[in-house]
């Protein structure tokens, strides 16, 4: 089977199940995994700020990252397609009491005019705002790469207006790759990101919250409120720190990947810029049975849209396959 569905399926490496085999562990509940402490102090670095903390999810991750900067009764903003309001079942308004308020750009855009419109200061009839969130990429817009000058213009909003901004940064690293972009610039924009190790990275298990030494400190109290401290996880965190030095270069692959994909199934492969591709089509469910039975799976976001992921364990001679496969299967699913 070439699955399509979610970068999420990767499986450990052979040398990544070594790494994590040979890793030194303690326990973390008393800050004593030397491997975990290796793998934030990393990743706190790459974006140029003090500390992170290591998450079983990103779901996770992001949880606590927002609630580091919204109170308890105001408002986070967000794009209507963002995974925080979409895909993470309410945790931010069912734990940490947060509202949600949504913008929409046709082509999911952080544009800093719209952005402003929703922003509501402290009064006795409305939610406050206390911050921004943003997604990079940006899952659900067909892995789009924010502008670095359209992100700066949000931080500048952000400061204008005493806001804070968080940064879904599931995959970053795509962006990174795909932009040129360092991931410092991206860190440089943010108060508290997270960024995913299971997804493009491959690693079975994981995402980090980064930020000030205080915010983490703490998000990592409200992680162990959650139930959700370590013991022994460098096991787990190993695989991380060896996804950061073998799996980061490699994504530039699945981009060339994707666009490949996009051409197969009439979607501009310029407006595919890393490893999603969204397919607008009349019947997705046919679309996606059809392509099944020839040993290809993909996932419908809707009725009328299927979403291709490609990763690392996707080959280039599965993507040949899988565009021979979309283009019998494409015309029976009215694409
Ligand atoms: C996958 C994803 C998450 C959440 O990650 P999980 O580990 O699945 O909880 C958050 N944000 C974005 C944009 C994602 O794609």
């Amino acid at each position: 089977m070439i699955d399509l569905r979610s970068d999420t399926v990767t499986a450990p490496t052979d040398a990544m199940r070594a790494a994590i085999a040979q890793a030194p562990v303690g326990d973390d509940l008393y800050g004593e995994d030397p491997t975990v402490r290796a793998l934030e102090e990393r990743v706190a670095d790459l974006f140029g700020h003090e500390a992170a903390l290591y998450c079983v999810s990103g779901t996770l991750a992001n949880q606590l990252a927002v609630r580091t900067v919204t109170p308890v009764g105001s408002d986070v903003l967000c794009d209507y397609r963002a995974h925080i309001v979409r895909a993470e079942h309410g945790a931010h308004a069912a734990v940490s009491g947060i509202t949600t308020r949504t913008w929409m750009h046709p082509r999911g855009l952080a544009d800093s005019d719209t952005i402003a419109e929703l922003i509501a200061p402290a009064s006795s009839h409305f939610v406050s705002t206390a911050s921004i969130s943003i997604e990079n990429t940006h899952n659900f817009a067909g892995g789009l790469v924010h502008d670095i000058a359209a992100l700066q213009g949000v931080r500048a909003l952000a400061d204008a207006n005493g806001l804070a901004v968080h940064l879904d940064g599931a995959r970053i690293w795509n962006a990174h790759i795909a932009s040129g972009v360092a991931l410092r610039e991206y860190g440089a924009i943010a108060d508290v990101l997270s960024a995913c190790l299971s997804k493009g990275l491959g690693a079975p298990v994981g995402s980090l919250v980064i930020g000030s030494r205080e915010r983490i400190a703490e998000a990592r109290e409200w992680r162990a409120r959650l139930g959700a401290a370590w013991r022994q996880a460098g096991v787990l965190a190993a695989a991380g720190l060896h996804a950061l030095d073998h799996h980061v270069e490699r994504l530039a692959d699945d981009h060339v990947h994707a666009r490949m994909l996009a051409e197969a199934c009439g979607v501009d492969p310029d407006s595919v810029e890393t490893n999603i591709v969204v397919v607008p089509c009349a019947d997705a469910g046919v679309l996606v049975a059809k392509v099944r039975e020839a040993g290809v799976v993909l996932g419908a976001l809707d009725p009328r849209t299927v979403r291709l992921v490609t990763h690392r364990d996707v080959s280039r001679a599965d993507i040949e396959r899988a565009v021979t496969v979309l283009g019998r299967a494409l015309p029976d699913a009215g694409r």
